[in-house]
C-alpha cells in the first residue's frame, strides 16, 4: 500500500481514497471542497487551519443543544464505560427512551429505534404497505425523507422536471418510482383529488409537516388537517416525518404544536443531539406488526439499534431539554433572527423574505413568502448561495447550498444573533455588488 508523500494535503488525501473527499453527496459543497473539520464546541466548529466558524448549519439539525454539549458528552462517555452493545435482550436506558418518547409524541404508543431517519422511513412504509396491502404511497414535492427507493424523488426539483417524476438518484426500479405519487404541498385539493381516484390504492401518505429540506414552508392547517380525514377515510396510513421537527420545534413535534395526529412518526436529529439515531413510532396496532415481536410478519432489524452510547445521548438530551429553558432561550433568539434581519435586508434594494420557525430561520431571495415548493421557483439561487460563501467567509457558517435553512441552538448567543445580522448586511452588500 502506498503512503501518501508528507506533503500532501488533508482534503487530497480524502479525494485518494474517499469519493469526493466526503462521507455524503449533501456534504459535497461547491467552495468548501477543501474544508477539514477539526473540532466543534458549543455554536462553533474549527476547520484544520485553526478557523473558527459560528455554526448555523448544524449537521442539518442534530445539535439542539449546541456541540458536544458536556452533558450529552458525558453521558456517552458513562455509558461506553459501562457497556457497549451486545445485540440480545434490552437495556434499561432503551426502557426508559422509548417510555420518554411514548409520553412526549401524541401518536405513539409503542416506538422502535433505529440508527438513522432513513430506515425510521423505510420501515414506516414497510408496514404501511404491507398492513394494507396497498401499493401506492403519497409524497410531496420538496419533501425528503432520506435515501430509500420510494422516497428518492422530487425534493429540489429544476422547474422543468416539477409535476413529473424526478428521481434524486440513478439506480431506481421505473416501478418504484411508479408507486409512489407525488403531490403539491399545501394543496388539499389536489389531495382530495389524488385520494378521489387512487384511494383505495394508496398505502401511505408521508410528509415532513414542515418541510424543511427547502428552507421552510409553513403547512396551513387545513392541509394537515385534509391529510388527516382523507387517509382515515380511505383506510390509509398518514406518517409524519418529523425527523427535523421532532424535539427541535417542541417536545411533542409539530403534531404538538398542530394538533393533527398522524398514525406514524418518524423522527431522528435533535433527539440525541448529534449522535446516530431514529425513531418510528405510533399506533400500536401497526407497530406490533414488527418482528421485534414473536410471530409478527413485517421484518424488523439492525445491529446498532439502541446502541447505549446514542441511548445515553438522547437519554441526557431529552432530559436537559425537560429541565432546562431551551426552547425559550432557541424561540426567542429564532423570533429575533426573524423579526431583525428584514430591516436589514429592506435599506439594501433586495426582494428577500424571511422565514422559520422556533429555532430554524431561512433568508429566500424573493417577493412573497413561499407557501409550495413551485413558489420557490422564484428564489434567486444565485444570490441565496453566493451572500452564504460571503457569510463562511466572514466566519459565519450557513451552508451554501440552495434552499438549505439555518439552525440556532442553546449554545447561540444574542451576541451572535448580532454578528449574523451585521454579517449578512455585508454579504448581501457584497453579493449584490458582484
Ligand atoms: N427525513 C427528514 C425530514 C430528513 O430531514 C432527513 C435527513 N435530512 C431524513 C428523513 C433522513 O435521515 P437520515 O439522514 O438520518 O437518514
Amino acid at each position: 500500500m502506498q503512503q501518501p508523500a508528507p506533503s500532501t494535503s488533508l482534503p487530497e488525501r480524502a479525494r485518494r481514497v474517499i469519493p469526493g473527499g466526503v462521507n455524503s453527496g449533501q456534504r459535497n459543497v461547491p467552495g468548501l471542497t477543501d474544508l477539514v473539520i477539526s473540532r466543534a464546541q458549543g455554536a462553533s466548529f474549527w476547520d484544520s487551519d485553526g478557523r473558527q466558524y459560528t455554526d448555523y448549519h448544524a449537521a442539518f439539525g442534530p445539535p439542539l443543544l449546541g456541540h458536544n454539549d458536556p452533558d450529552v458528552a458525558g453521558a456517552v462517555a458513562e455509558a461506553g464505560r459501562k457497556l457497549d452493545l451486545c445485540g440480545v435482550g434490552v437495556t434499561e436506558g432503551e426502557i426508559e427512551l422509548a417510555e420518554t418518547l411514548v409520553e412526549l409524541i401524541p401518536s405513539m404508543e409503542r416506538v422502535l429505534l433505529t440508527s438513522t431517519g432513513s430506515e425510521a422511513t423505510f420501515h414506516a412504509l414497510r408496514v404501511a404497505r404491507a398492513v394494507t396491502g396497498r401499493r401506492l404511497v403519497v409524497k410531496f414535492q420538496g419533501c425528503y425523507h432520506g435515501w430509500h427507493d420510494s422516497v428518492s424523488l422530487n425534493v429540489i426539483s429544476a422547474p422543468e422536471r416539477v409535476g413529473g417524476k424526478d428521481p434524486i438518484s440513478t439506480g431506481i426500479l421505473p416501478e418504484v418510482l411508479d408507486a409512489t405519487l407525488v403531490l403539491r404541498f399545501n394543496d388539499p385539493d389536489g389531495v382530495r383529488a389524488a385520494f378521489a381516484e387512487h384511494g383505495a390504492d394508496i398505502a401511505a401518505v408521508i410528509v415532513e409537516p414542515v418541510p424543511h429540506n427547502v428552507g421552510c414552508l409553513l403547512p396551513e392547517q387545513e392541509f394537515l388537517q385534509t391529510l388527516r380525514d382523507e387517509c382515515t377515510a380511505h383506510g390509509s396510513v398518514l406518517v409524519f416525518d418529523e425527523v427535523i421537527t421532532g424535539i427541535r420545534h417542541g417536545l411533542a413535534g409539530w403534531q404538538g404544536v398542530s394538533g393533527v395526529v398522524p398514525d406514524l412518526t418518524t423522527m431522528g436529529k435533535a433527539i440525541a443531539n448529534g449522535y446516530p439515531v431514529g425513531a418510528l413510532g405510533g399506533r400500536a396496532d401497526l407497530m406490533d406488526q414488527f418482528s421485534s415481536r414473536p410471530g409478527a410478519p413485517v421484518f424488523f432489524a439492525g445491529t446498532y439499534n439502541g446502541h447505549p452510547a446514542v441511548v445515553a445521548a438522547a437519554l441526557a438530551t431529552l432530559r436537559k431539554l425537560r429541565a432546562e429553558p431551551v426552547h425559550e432561550h432557541v424561540f426567542r433568539l429564532g423570533e429575533r433572527v426573524r423579526a431583525e434581519l428584514p430591516g436589514v435586508l429592506a435599506p439594501l434594494g433586495v426582494p428577500a423574505v424571511v422565514t422559520g420557525y422556533g429555532s430554524v430561520f431561512v433568508t429566500y431571495f424573493m417577493d412573497e413568502l413561499p407557501r409550495t415548493y413551485e413558489d420557490l421557483l422564484a428564489n434567486d439561487t444565485g444570490m441565496f448561495v453566493g451572500y452564504r460563501r460571503r457569510m463562511v467567509d466572514q466566519g459565519i457558517f450557513e451552508l451554501p447550498l440552495n434552499l438549505k435553512r439555518s439552525h440556532l441552538s442553546y449554545a447561540h448567543t444574542d451576541a451572535d444573533v448580532d454578528r449574523l445580522l451585521e454579517a449578512t448586511e455585508r454579504a448581501v452588500r457584497e453579493q449584490l455588488a458582484a
